[in-house]
């Protein structure tokens, strides 16, 4: 078994961002800059923020932080949008999910400018990206790709299970494998929570690679896979005793699999680093640079 380790590969990414970003700035332009969102307080979050945040300071990005108490409203949230979306020092925007109840993140993702949305939500990105046409990728899916692509994973004509069907991670992935892109081209199935359990066996038990984003802890056994299986694990799931684990009983699976993502430093690495990805296309895109 083999490590897809999210750390080398995120920091040599960000390293070319970096040197990239370093020769723009040479030249006489701004550095990029990211404008991040939270909303309340909410541990996760703001550990997912701190690492974005630290990770525009690698990548030679200028980062900004907005805090907005619980109880802001969804039009006061949406006003704030609008001001970045027409801000020209500004080329990417998240905002950090989840929200609270009251607001409406679709709402809130549909404010966001399809030119600065480097989450890669909006509709417009998403609909781009699955007709196979320039987008914003989202995140995570765009990084689990670049993970497999820098560890020389073949994808193309394998059999790919993505468990889970979230707008985040498993539809994008899905639709991102199967289509032929540089690492597409795989045959996929999609798997829910409405998938008959004999039919998911079935189906993870003849996967080349499988991507599980369920969040449930140890939800891939042993038994549900075959040797040499390629396993991303998308899960983050913090225990009572504080432990981060993913959604893949790492100690048993991993002795089947040829390679096998870490929890914590797998996808949630990969996930920073294509966001910079991103904020650098939206960059480029500003300056009409290459
Ligand atoms: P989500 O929105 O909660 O979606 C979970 C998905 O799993 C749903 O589609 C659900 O099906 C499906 N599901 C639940 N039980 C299932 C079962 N028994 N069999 C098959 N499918 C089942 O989750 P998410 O946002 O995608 O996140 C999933 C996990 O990934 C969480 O632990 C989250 O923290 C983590 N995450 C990590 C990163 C990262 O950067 N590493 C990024 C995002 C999320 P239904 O649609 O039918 O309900």
């Amino acid at each position: 078994m083999k490590l897809l380790d999210g750390k080398v590969c995120a920091e040599s990414l960000v390293a070319d961002i970096s040197s990239k970003v370093a020769g723009y700035v040479n030249s006489g332009l701004r550095k990029p800059h990211m404008t991040v969102i939270l909303v309340g307080e909410h541990a996760p979050s703001e550990s997912y923020v701190k690492s974005k945040i630290k990770s525009c300071s690698s990548a030679g990005f200028e980062s900004e932080l907005l805090r907005f108490p619980e109880a802001v409203t969804e039009q006061e949230l949406l006003s704030r949008i609008a001001m970045i979306n027409a801000d020209p020092a500004t080329d990417g925007v998240i905002v950090q999910l989840p929200l609270p109840k009251h607001i409406n993140p679709q709402h809130v993702i549909n404010a966001i400018s399809p030119d600065k949305d480097i989450d890669g939500f909006h509709p417009t990105n998403f609909g781009r990206m699955t007709l196979g046409q320039k987008a914003f990728r989202p995140a995570t899916a765009y990084g689990i790709c670049k993970l497999l692509q820098f560890y020389e994973i073949p994808v193309k004509a394998k059999h790919c299970v993505v468990i889970g069907r979230s707008n985040i991670v498993g539809k994008p992935i899905s639709i991102m494998l199967s289509n032929d892109f540089e690492i597409g081209n795989a045959t996929v199935t999609l798997t829910h929570i409405e998938t008959p359990r004999q039919l998911l066996l079935d189906e993870t038990r003849r996967a080349d690679i499988i991507v599980v984003a369920v969040g449930i802890p140890g939800f891939v056994t042993e038994d549900m896979v075959k040797d040499g299986v390629v396993m991303i694990d998308v899960g983050i799931n913090r225990l009572e005793n504080g432990k981060i684990v993913g959604d893949v009983d790492f100690e048993a699976v991993s002795r089947k699999c040829s390679w096998i993502t870490p929890v914590p430093g797998g996808v949630g690495r990969m996930t920073v680093a294509a966001l910079m990805i991103n904020t650098l296309m939206a960059y480029q895109n500003n300056f009409n640079l290459a």
